[in-house]
């Protein structure tokens, strides 16, 4: 079995290294151009002159969740998309968000503005039960955000595109629901996957559906929020406070507003890293199923998107 690794922006010899240990029969190789035609292939980001030349892959193996990027070049139609889930993401994702939640609804920042003013004081606890945290996307990290948030007894709901029934949390499914859904929603969290539908979702008509004072928290990817929409309705009042980890334009270029706001917490993409361990633990198990016929987790369907 011969296998190819393209990754951009990644520290190649180690990914190399840990695939050649977790599969000593397969031979596994950098792709330059010209290289010989493998039967798999792990990727972030490769160039679409890589598509081009291997033609026979069985297997493309993204070392991430999101397949958006990698879904917009032209791909062999016989090879199967198989992407990361969980890999140690969702806890990752779990902590970042219950932080953030935690943070607004706790008014930490609050606190700090007055211990740094010297001021000893106390607020009026917000009500748990008027905070109640909305979810797009109850997949693998979605549900996992759920759970935790669960935990601390906050009201959950979620949305996703087919009907769910999940323990400690309200579900909504399609675009008939997310009206519902969006108007319970003191928090948003956006972790749904890129695609033509789910592009601009986090937009003024629906933003203008969470009750007033409301937190958007997006970790999903950047091209999910209108960006000027945001700021007029963080600036109309309309909404408390946003957490943003993924941005249209990455980097952030240095003059975007979104640096300074007042209101908004910028993170530069690092809600949930992909780890590198985890990650080739389950690609070659993920690789090894494939090649044996039997169920792989993490299979994308490419009319859908994800
Ligand atoms: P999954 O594929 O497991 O889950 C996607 C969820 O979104 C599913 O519940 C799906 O519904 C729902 N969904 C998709 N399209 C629609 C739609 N049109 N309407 C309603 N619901 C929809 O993905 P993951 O949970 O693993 O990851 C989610 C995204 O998080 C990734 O695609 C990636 O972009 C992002 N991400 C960001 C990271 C970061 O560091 N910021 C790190 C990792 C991932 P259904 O269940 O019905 O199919």
């Amino acid at each position: 079995m011969r296998i190819t690794f393209c990754c951009s922006d990644t520290k190649q010899e180690p990914w190399l290294e840990g695939l050649r240990q977790a599969l000593p029969q397969a031979t596994v190789e950098l792709w330059q151009p010209g290289a010989a035609l493998a039967d798999h292939a792990v990727v972030w980001a490769p160039p679409q002159q890589f598509f081009d030349e291997q033609t026979r892959l069985r297997g493309i193996f993204n070392i991430g969740a999101g397949v958006d990027a990698l879904l917009k070049l032209r791909l062999p139609p016989q090879a199967q998309v198989v992407r990361i889930d969980d890999g140690g993401m969702a806890v990752q994702m779990a902590e970042f968000v219950s932080h953030a939640v935690i943070r607004y609804f706790r008014e930490l920042d609050r606190y700090a503005e007055d211990v740094a003013a010297g001021t000893w004081s106390y607020r009026r606890p917000a009500v748990r039960a008027d905070f109640g945290v909305g979810i797009l996307g109850l997949g693998v990290l979605g549900q996992r955000v759920a759970k935790a948030l669960a935990h601390f007894e906050f009201p959950v709901r979620g949305w996703s595109r087919s009907p769910k029934v999940l323990e400690g949390v309200q579900c909504f499914a399609g675009q008939e629901q997310l009206h519902e859904f969006l108007a319970g929603a003191r928090t948003l969290v956006c972790l749904l996957p890129l695609t033509p539908e789910t592009c601009d979702i986090l937009n003024r008509d629906t933003l203008s559906r969470l009750p007033r004072g409301s937190y958007v928290i997006n970790v999903a990817r950047g091209a999910h929020l209108v960006e000027e929409d945001l700021l007029a309705l963080l600036d109309s009042g309309h909404l408390a406070g946003a957490t943003l980890d993924v941005f249209r334009t990455e980097p952030l270029p240095v003059a975007h507003p979104f640096w300074k706001h007042p209101k908004i917490t910028v993170t530069p993409h690092t809600s949930a890293r992909t780890l590198r361990e985890e990650s080739i633990a389950q690609i070659t198990r993920k690789m090894l199923d494939l090649e044996q016929g039997k169920p792989v987790a993490g299979r994308v369907d490419r009319i859908k998107g994800y």
